[in-house]
């Protein structure tokens, strides 16, 4: 069977197991894994770069590249509601990088993890003949703010915290050989990461993800590991103006770019009506959760229609 016939959520099921300890309160299928550790929780989360694929070093300056790096993982232990702690930096050179282009990579990595109280403690150095970076973070967080994806109740309204679609609109602009807008490609470069409002929704929401592959990829995993469905409503979806006016340029579809572009690194959230006053100035209400029966749907100008897709990554 090849890989592409299901895909890499298909893979990640085929090759999970159940956690053996106790003390794994959630292990493969959320943002982080969640261990206990007496009254609060360890979170470990872990994601990789691979040059060609998620960067290239023609449009990519070295400090970008570590930057990114350290964000995308930032931002899952920011959709569980934890502040994070450790990194461990694994990185595959080619022999004829420079020295100094390594260097700026880790200025960058050490930027983001400043910014966020992060201590580098460790990874791994190895040869390769395309650069991939990978970063391995802990976090920790409390039963207060802990924000699973399976935790979205029936009647919970849906939010984002923030437009949608300008990474993906940045690389397309990038691929079609465009220099601007410039907001989308900064965008798809050196995503930041919503650490800033993520402890204090996570407060209030029943379920958090973060957006690294597409809103309908996002809603999928919280509606499948909450066994719940929702009516997601197009027109709400935010879009900031530089990615509609990408969009024109390429002649493409500014909410395909939001559906299933990813990489935005916003945060999606659910919050049973009671909550909704303490998060409104954190997002915008997308949609609204319901039965399982009733499935997992996209208003649009054609009606409701079943919601597929996210990036697909084989
Ligand atoms: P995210 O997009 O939030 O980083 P992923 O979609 O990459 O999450 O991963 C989903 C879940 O699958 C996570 O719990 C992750 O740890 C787990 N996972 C991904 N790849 C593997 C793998 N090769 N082996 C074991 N678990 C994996
Ligand atoms: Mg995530």
């Amino acid at each position: 069977m090849e890989l592409r016939e299901i895909g890499e959520f298909g893979l990640i099921k085929k090759i999970s197991r159940d956690a053996k300890r106790k003390a794994v309160l959630v292990g493969i299928g959320d943002d982080t894994a969640v261990i206990r550790d007496g009254k609060e929780f360890i979170l470990y989360t872990t994601d990789m770069m691979v040059e060609g694929d998620h960067f290239r070093k023609e449009w990519s300056p070295p400090e970008k590249i570590g930057r990114k790096a350290m964000a995308s993982n930032i931002s899952d232990i920011a959709a569980m509601g934890g502040m994070p702690e450790y990194a461990l930096i694994s990185i595959s050179l080619s022999s004829d990088v420079s020295v100094e282009y390594v260097e700026l990579i880790y200025k960058g990595i050490y930027e983001v993890a400043d910014r966020y109280g992060v201590d580098v403690i460790g990874g791994d150095t190895t040869h390769g003949s395309l650069m991939v970076i990978n970063v391995a973070l802990t976090g920790r967080t409390d039963e207060e703010h802990l924000t699973l994806r399976g935790d979205a109740k029936p009647g919970d309204y849906i939010l984002v915290s923030g437009p949608l679609g300008g990474s993906k609109a940045g690389l397309e602009l990038l691929l079609h050989g465009y220099q601007e807008p410039e907001k989308p490609i900064e965008k798809h470069l050196d995503p930041r990461c919503r650490m800033d409002i993520a402890r204090e929704i996570s407060i209030y929401a029943n379920a958090m993800i973060d957006v690294s592959d597409g809103l309908a990829s996002e809603v999928c995993h919280i509606c499948e590991e909450s066994g719940i469905g929702m009516v997601v409503e197009k027109e709400k979806i935010p879009l900031d103006e530089d990615t509609i006016r990408a969009a024109e340029i390429l002649g493409m579809d500014p909410y395909e770019f939001a559906l299933n572009g990813g990489e935005d690194y916003e945060l999606v959230f659910t919050v049973p009506e009671e909550n909704l006053e303490e998060v409104r100035d954190y997002g915008t209400i997308v949609g609204r959760t319901g039965s399982r029966g009733m499935g997992i749907k996209i208003r649009d100008e054609r009606g409701i229609n079943e919601l597929k897709g996210g990036y697909v990554h084989f």
